[in-house]
């Protein structure tokens, strides 16, 4: 190491060396374990057999591949409970939420089990006298596929299986706040001898997850936040290539005059502080016609104080810590700024005591304005900003006022006036009343800075495919 320099193979050991370190979020951050780092001698080599391993991987056909994925998806249920309580140690979910969430996962991968060969098989698209024309779905090749944190095992399956299923090769990467959660899914999927080179994992925070987009590969598949997503679209415009972007959000809902507050409290209430907040599809803004203003306002705050913050590992918890102190320190500084610029707390707006780690009230905010950063920016955390509106252009102009375009929920018993709010809305999915849009046949992604096609459903498979059309001589 003379003079500070490290010699190429030193580095090379060094960043072999290198550990990422899981904390808990809802132990004062306390180690819990560690990962090693991918090196990127590792990433390339990654890539290079997954490259080797796609051909025949294309090759095997649709329903070969369903067996492979059935078998990881039986071992993947063998493992839910151990899966879920990682998770809620590594990312803070309470463990009775997170237990539901992991098995209602499993309703996704068996839907793209039981869909995959009808919506990947050719299709006749024309045919006359003398020629047929087929529209075949082909695989890109290799997929990076990158995932955030809060929800590992939604976003590790909604990645991976479709990709797989398509005949993708793929190289995940799992976001550095959940390694553990990630080595476990690898060890599992190990366990269902996929072929060499089909599934990988790299391990590691953004810098390793640019330098496995930079490889060879020729599909990027990324859900996180807008401002990566932009990073990376514009890396795959250098490559050529395409990207899948699922982003943030931060979906508005509207309660018009007509809808009925207590039958609707459940519904947004869970929509806004399930998994603390952070979910890209919370609903984030409310905005409440002005005759129902007081009474909403009144009944949520009542809602929110009957929640139950405490150690996510607890049983009668129901709502843990943020993933990590930096989330924490980012919904603090949201909140602040919209205080220091008028808004009015109704209930939380700080940590609660006797707590020791990225605890934060579930908090309801009033008085918010357009310049404040809980309006303009996504608020990922247990914080609602409620608005007031007088007509429905003002409540779909205030909706519609954000950079992103994920979700939206509309509350009235008109159902004309719900169909047409629906269609003004810029958003990629629209609820209406008790509706949840969260089917896996429903294709979800989101317009502007939200995203850029769609997961889930015929759509979804198909994003992951390039389209050739056949058109020969009968
Ligand atoms: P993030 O964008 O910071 O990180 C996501 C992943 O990208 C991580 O694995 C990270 O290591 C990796 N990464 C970071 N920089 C990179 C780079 N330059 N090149 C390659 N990879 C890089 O997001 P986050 O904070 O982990 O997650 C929260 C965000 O994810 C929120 O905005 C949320 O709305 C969004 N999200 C969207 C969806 C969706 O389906 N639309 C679902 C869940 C979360």
């Amino acid at each position: 190491m003379a003079g500070g320099v490290l010699k190429r193979h030193q580095r090379d050991i060094i960043q072999t060396m290198a550990k990422l370190i899981s904390t808990n979020p809802a132990k004062n951050y306390q180690p819990i374990g560690s990962v090693t780092i991918s090196s990127l001698k590792e990433i390339k080599n990654k890539v290079c057999q997954a490259r080797l391993a796609q051909p025949p991987w294309q090759n095997l056909g649709v329903k070969k591949r369903v067996g492979y994925l059935a078998k990881a998806m039986n071992l993947f249920k063998q493992n839910q409970a151990t899966i879920a309580q990682l998770i809620t140690k590594e990312v803070g979910t309470a463990i009775s939420a997170c237990r539901d969430e992991v098995a209602w996962d499993f309703n996704y991968w068996q839907w793209f089990l039981n869909n995959a060969e009808k919506i990947l098989k050719d299709e006749i698209i024309f045919e006359d006298k003398t020629t047929i024309h087929r529209q075949v779905y082909e695989p890109f090749g290799v997929a990076a596929a990158i995932s955030p944190w809060n929800l590992p095992f939604d976003l590790f399956l909604w990645a991976v299986v479709p990709n797989l299923l398509a005949g993708n090769t793929v190289i995940f990467k799992t976001s550095e706040e959940c390694p553990l959660s990630g080595q476990l899914f690898e060890t599992i999927m190990n366990q269902a001898n996929l072929p060499k080179g089909v599934f990988s994992e790299v391990y590691g925070n953004g810098q390793v997850g640019e330098q496995l987009v930079n490889q060879e590969i020729d599909l990027i598949w990324f859900t996180g936040s807008s401002l990566v997503g932009r990073k990376l679209f514009g890396i795959a415009g250098g490559k050529f290539i395409k990207a899948v972007l699922e982003l943030g959000g931060s979906n508005p809902g509207i309660i018009f005059e007509d809808a009925n507050i207590d039958q609707i409290i459940p519904k947004l209430y869970s929509k806004r502080f399930g998994f603390c907040g952070q979910t890209c599809d919370a609903l984030k803004r409310l905005l409440v016609h002005e005759s129902k203003f007081e009474e909403m306002v009144a009944k949520l705050k009542t809602k929110v104080e009957q929640t139950v913050v405490d150690d996510p590992e607890k049983a009668t918890t129901t709502m843990g810590p943020l993933v990590a102190k930096r989330q924490l320190d980012l919904l603090k500084a949201q909140v602040a700024d919209a205080v220091a610029k008028g808004a009015k707390i109704i209930t939380g707006g700080k940590q609660p005591t006797g707590l020791k780690g990225a605890f934060y009230l579930p908090t309801i905010l009033t008085n918010v304005k357009d310049n404040m950063r809980a309006w303009q920016e996504e608020v990922f955390g247990p914080v609602l900003s409620i608005r007031k509106f007088t007509s429905e252009a003002e409540a779909v102009k205030l909706a519609n006022d954000s950079p992103y375009g994920l979700g939206s929920l509309i509350f009235t018993k008109d159902k004309t006036r719900a169909n047409r709010v629906a269609g003004e809305l810029k958003a990629g999915t629209v609820e209406i009343n008790s509706a949840s849009h969260w089917l896996a046949c429903n294709p979800f992604g989101g317009y502007k800075q939200s995203g850029l096609g769609r997961e889930h459903g015929i759509h979804g498979f198909r994003e992951l495919c390039q389209i050739k059309v056949i058109s020969q001589e009968k």
